[in-house]
């Protein structure tokens, strides 16, 4: 029915929305992708992407000869995604231009066991199953159990959800925050064998969906490779070679090819692909670009051959792991953001804290001169310098009183503050605060690179890094 008709039947039966039993308006048609058109006269329509997977299926010629043949493999991309979006309206949750990274690691379908699923196969996390959601429950289980059980499909997918946690946990989310829930059946994609989605906990927005992990099956390659003509397989070698009896289909060129002209390609190759029992009458029926043609069977000549095959193509399946990034940086930043009381030279203040792994803080450690007085100043900029050569983000801030800039760098998230004041022009030390615990060291300037490097990469504990003051 065209979009007009739906509307009619609406109308005419007094069909209500199901949900609200409001009236329903009229039918229009949506894509959910942003259109565009390409090049000057703008007759050309084009898409905006609205993933960034499909580049990787078209690179897949190229990622076969680099991986020389060898499944499994697999391509990352990070990018910006388009969706047009009917309600873009919960800050970046929901947006119309937003961040995707995603990784298409195409695997042998008949291999869904994985090298490495002994590292991670004990690993326990919270799994919402399509079970668990009819009952409401989720549960703590590992993902060797998970599998045994046909939870999760198989231990690729296994795989991928244990790396896409430790991934989360790493940057910053907090692990009672975090859970796994599988598409119940009814909104898993047409073409997925399997999906499951990172889902975080926000205080606003309740369970965000930040990471989907599907296993697309051979969907989208052998999509391109219809609309492409092009052959998107692996040929993968047997141990043994076989021997094998299959039935050649040769058709009379001499007469199909002046019969049919333009049209004898695509007949000889709808000719090949029939099977036997499709050939009994007299005459071969074909749909060519929707036009039915009839063939005299004894143009179509049918041998038995027996060969001997060395190895066959297959088409790939791939699973794809989708990180939305302006999620995942929304979900820790919520995570990592605490208030407390504290008492500064007698008066009670608030100090907000953002507590970010060292790995992700944007300012990694803050050099902060006590006085704007050059003899304080001078030493402070070559400790910065010293913190930048060790690829470590350094901050420098000299402005305001030295407790107002420890509560700005608590609350831009820098894990550690070093004080530059009277006593290392003296003894050539400095102070190290942690951001967390308030505590503070007294260590030497000349180790102050490696120092805090140990203290952000190495997990040193603080305690170590100097004298407690
Ligand atoms: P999907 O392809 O729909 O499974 O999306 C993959 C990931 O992209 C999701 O898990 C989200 O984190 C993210 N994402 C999808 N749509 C949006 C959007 N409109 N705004 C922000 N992030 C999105």
């Amino acid at each position: 029915m065209s979009t007009e008709q739906v509307s009619e039947v609406i109308k005419s039966n007094n069909i209500k929305c199901p949900e609200c039993k409001g009236a329903l308006g009229d039918v229009y048609e949506f894509n959910l992708m942003f259109k565009t058109s390409i090049g000057p006269g703008g007759k050309r329509a084009g898409y905006l992407r609205p993933e960034t997977a499909q580049g990787m299926f078209v690179d897949f010629p190229r990622l076969v000869k680099f991986y020389r043949d060898h499944l499994p493999f697999g391509a990352t991309q990070i990018g910006k995604s388009y969706r047009n979006e009917i309600s873009p309206r919960q800050g970046v949750i929901r947006l119309r231009e937003f961040t995707q990274a995603e990784a298409e690691i195409f695997i042998d379908p008949r291999i869904k066991t994985h090298p490495n699923f002994t590292e991670i196969a004990d690993m326990e996390l919270t799994l919402y199953s399509q079970e668990g959601q009819d009952t409401g429950k989720s549960e703590k289980t590992t993902l060797r159990v998970a599998v045994q059980k046909g939870t999760i499909a198989h231990e690729f997918l296994a795989y991928c959800i244990a790396r896409t946690c430790q991934y989360l946990l790493r940057v910053g989310v907090s692990p009672d925050k975090l859970r796994f829930r599988q598409h119940m059946k009814d909104e898993m994609a047409h073409y997925a064998a399997d999906c499951w989605d990172a889902e975080i906990l926000s205080d606003r927005f309740g369970w965000v969906e930040t990471v989907g992990i599907a296993d697309r099956t051979d969907y989208d390659l052998k999509a391109h490779a219809k609309q492409s003509e092009t052959e998107l397989t692996v040929y993968i070698p047997y141990d043994k070679p076989k021997t094998i009896t299959r039935i050649a289909i040769k058709p009379d060129m001499g007469v199909l090819g002046p019969r049919f002209k333009g049209k004898a390609g695509k007949i000889v190759s709808a000719l090949k692909d029939m099977k036997l029992e499709d050939l009994t009458g007299d005459f071969i029926e074909l749909t060519i670009d929707d036009e039915k043609i009839k063939i005299e069977k004894e143009l179509v000549n049918v041998e038995s051959v027996t060969e001997e095959l060395h190895g066959e193509n297959i088409v790939p399946h791939v699973i794809e792991p989708s990180f939305g990034i302006d999620r995942i940086i929304y979900s820790l930043l919520e995570h990592a953001y605490s208030e407390e009381e504290v008492e500064e030279e007698g008066k009670k203040e608030t100090r907000i804290i953002l507590s970010l792994p060292p790995e992700v803080a944007p300012v990694q450690a803050a050099v902060l001169p006590l006085l704007t007085r050059e003899e304080l100043i001078k030493p402070a900029r070559e400790i910065s310098e010293s913190l930048r050569k060790k690829g470590i983000l350094t901050g420098f801030d000299d402005s305001g009183t030295i407790g107002r800039r420890y509560r700005r760098n608590d609350e831009i998230g820098t894990p550690y503050s070093i004080t530059i004041d009277y006593q290392t022009l003296d003894d050539g030390t400095v102070t190290i605060r942690d951001r967390d615990s308030m505590k503070q060291v007294r260590a030497q300037v000349s180790e102050i690179a490696g120092n805090i490097y140990d203290l952000l990469y190495s997990g040193k504990p603080f305690e170590d890094a100097g004298t407690i003051v």
